[in-house]
């Protein structure tokens, strides 16, 4: 079964559920390499696109995509804001207005949303950022809807994957962000962006499958 708008606001609310039971790790994360703001600016971002999604009631995926990047461009600040909002426009375009999304219509969105991300910041993999989760998930997400894999398996593979990325990210040193400011000394920490972009994927993955 493909994923409606019904599905796609479910899945915006278990990502607004999770980042804010992670609220306090990223803000951690983010502590060690950055400025110990990413819980916040991300848990701010989300329940403003739950408060928005309950009034605006979106009737197609793409509409949800939609509102969800205004809602986090206008809301989250800092670099993240800008670069999720991009990633939900991109995704948005990509699956039009779609009534249904089947597991190449989400590996295609997650695909746009990653580009969208590299355009807009220019790191790339290995950068110490959300790239390094995105891409490994775009990966195992093309190789699953390739395989005829649903909606929910595409986001659950490319779930684990963004996971196995964030741990890549901990021995690298950051070039891109305010965590390259520190140089060398950024090694050894996990990137609050991959992080966070891993959860999201998770709890997507999870709320679809249900
Ligand atoms: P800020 O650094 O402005 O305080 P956040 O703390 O909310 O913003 O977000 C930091 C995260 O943003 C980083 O952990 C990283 O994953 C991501 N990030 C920063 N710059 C870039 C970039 N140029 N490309 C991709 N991701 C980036
Ligand atoms: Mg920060
Ligand atoms: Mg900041």
């Amino acid at each position: 079964m493909g994923c409606t708008a019904q599905d796609v606001i479910a899945a915006l609310r278990a990502g607004a559920a999770v980042v804010a039971e992670h609220r306090d790790e990223l803000i951690q994360l983010d502590r060690a390499i950055g400025d110990a703001d990413h819980g916040e600016n991300m848990d701010r971002g989300f329940r403003a696109v739950v408060s928005k999604v309950d009034t605006a009631a979106p009737e197609t995926p793409g509409a949800a995509l939609k509102l969800t990047a205004t809602v986090l461009i206008s809301t989250v600040g800092g670099a993240s804001g800008p670069l999720y909002g991009t990633a939900f426009l991109r995704a948005a375009a990509a699956v039009g207005d779609a009534e249904e999304l089947d597991g190449a219509a989400v590996a295609k969105a997650l695909q746009a949303g990653m580009e969208g991300v590299i355009g807009r910041g220019r790191a790339a993999v290995g950068d110490k950022t959300m790239v390094d989760a995105l891409s490994p998930a775009v990966e195992a997400a093309k190789s699953a809807a390739e395989s005829g894999e649903g909606a929910a398996a595409v986001l659950a593979a490319a779930a684990d994957a963004a996971h196995q990325g964030v741990q890549a990210t901990e021995p690298l040193v950051a070039r891109k962000g305010r965590a390259s400011y520190l140089g060398e000394r950024s090694a050894g920490h996990i990137d609050p962006g991959a992080r966070s972009t891993a959860l999201l994927l998770s709890a997507f993955a999870e709320a679809t499958r249900s």
